[in-house]
């Protein structure tokens, strides 16, 4: 198969692969780059595989950057953008179900590609378009599977990770894993306990927030991968609740969580304890704290004016579309108004300060300047105190007074 009309990315690329083929080496494209533009799908990035080991490849070219020479990457800088090139590699041990005991570089195409995953990620493409395809994969692409390359229980013994990404390439693509590779994936779903939470944790997001999450969830149940990763195997019903919604559609890691913790029905705490058993960073597991909880004021009808301002506008708009796929949203133009209507958005634009209630006599310095800047703060968000310096120092005064 010989691709014509080569994408924008490809086609730039294209002096680089050119080079390193005068140099006597040879160079492709491979991964998902090549995958997606048979099926027609937009690209970003390019990985460029090659038979010149690291070395050879940093005498070829000046601008080079050592990304991660201890696998064999080298990224090469061309037209002001970096090319991850990497040499063909063969790798064998995995003792422990994660990792290979030894990475080799060698010169053969063919070495690298059976090293792949799925026979959909091991085309490998020339600069001019031509597509290698040792494993069938074009059949593979046209009858929608996702299949090991190579003997899957093997594969999984390699490399754990790789049931979870048929997973989220099945939802990625809507595709389905092909029988024997189900199988497989059924007889070894314990492996992945084997492997780092974080990496599991990367193909989990990219699965929800990919085409077809209801079938990634289902394809985990049915596997019983559920059970082996972090928090879920006690909430089988709720993940089977997610499979059966109407509309599922994840636009980004903090919607992934929330709906989650909301489904779970998780409490601050328990959020906390969830979220650190998949290793996410404090940033994820704050910005989940306060989607969820405004998801269940949306679902009780209690969200006021005081919890769209702790909520914040990015995170309130998270919640509402989360709350649309339970069917308890509100119009999305409407909460953005009420949002946009209120006096102020965070603690800063309130025109005075403690420095300002303490230099007029009103508070001394202590727990009660917390308390009457909170109040004064829930005033102007509740429009019963106006944001102007000579009506919040009254306001000062009475609540002192009280
Ligand atoms: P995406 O478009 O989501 O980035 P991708 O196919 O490029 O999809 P990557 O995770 O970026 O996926 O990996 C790039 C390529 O490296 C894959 O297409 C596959 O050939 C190979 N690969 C990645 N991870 C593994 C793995 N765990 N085992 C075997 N091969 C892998
Ligand atoms: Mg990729």
């Amino acid at each position: 198969m010989k691709i014509e009309n080569l994408p924008n990315e490809f086609k730039k690329a294209r002096p680089v692969m050119q080079k390193i083929e005068d140099d006597g080496f040879e160079a492709y494209f491979v991964g998902g780059s090549v995958r997606d533009t048979i099926l027609g799908l937009d690209i970003h990035d390019v990985d460029i595989a090659t038979s010149a080991y690291p070395e050879e490849i940093k005498k070829i070219f000046t601008r080079t950057v050592d990304t991660g020479i201890e696998h064999g990457t080298v990224m090469v800088i061309h037209n002001k953008k970096g090319y991850e090139i990497t040499t063909f590699r063969t790798e064998s041990g995995y003792q422990d179900f994660r990792r290979p005991d030894k990475v080799e570089f060698v010169r053969s195409l063919a070495e690298d590609l059976k090293r792949r995953d799925f026979t959909i990620n091991a085309f490998a493409m020339r600069e001019n378009g031509e597509v290698t395809d040792l494993f069938d994969g074009l059949t593979d692409l046209k009858n929608h599977l996702i299949r090991a390359v190579g003997n899957p229980n093997e594969r999984f013994h390699e490399d754990a990770l790789r049931m979870m990404r048929a997973v989220r390439f099945a939802s990625k693509l809507d595709f389905d894993i092909e029988s024997d590779t189900l199988q497989a994936i059924k007889e070894n779903s314990e492996l992945l306990e084997k492997i780092a939470v974080e990496r599991i944790y990367t193909e989990f997001v990219k699965m929800m927030m990919a085409k077809r999450p209801k079938q990634g969830i289902l394809d985990m149940i049915n596997t019983d991968m559920y059970k082996y990763v972090p928090e879920f195997a006690s909430h089988r019903d709720e993940l089977e609740e997610i499979a059966k919604m109407d509309e599922l559609s994840l636009s980004d890691e903090i919607e992934v969580w929330s709906l989650l913790s909301s489904e779970f029905n998780l409490d601050r705490i328990e959020i906390m304890r969830f979220l650190k058993a998949w290793k996410a960073s404090n940033d994820v597991i704050k910005s989940t704290e306060i989607c969820t909880k405004a998801i269940e004021k949306l679902r009780d009808d209690t969200l006021d004016k005081w919890s769209m301002y702790e909520t914040g506008k990015e995170l309130l708009v998270k919640a509402n579309h989360i709350a649309k796929m339970y069917g308890f949203d509100k119009p999305e133009d409407d909460l953005i108004s009420q949002y946009d209507a209120l006096p102020i958005k965070n603690k800063k634009e309130i025109v005075v300060n403690g420095g300002d209630l303490i230099g007029n006599g009103i508070v001394k310095p202590g727990p009660t300047l917390g308390k009457v800047l909170f109040e004064l703060e829930n005033g102007i968000v509740n429009g019963d105190i106006l944001n102007e310096k000579a009506e919040l120092i009254e306001a000062a005064k009475k609540i002192v007074k009280e």
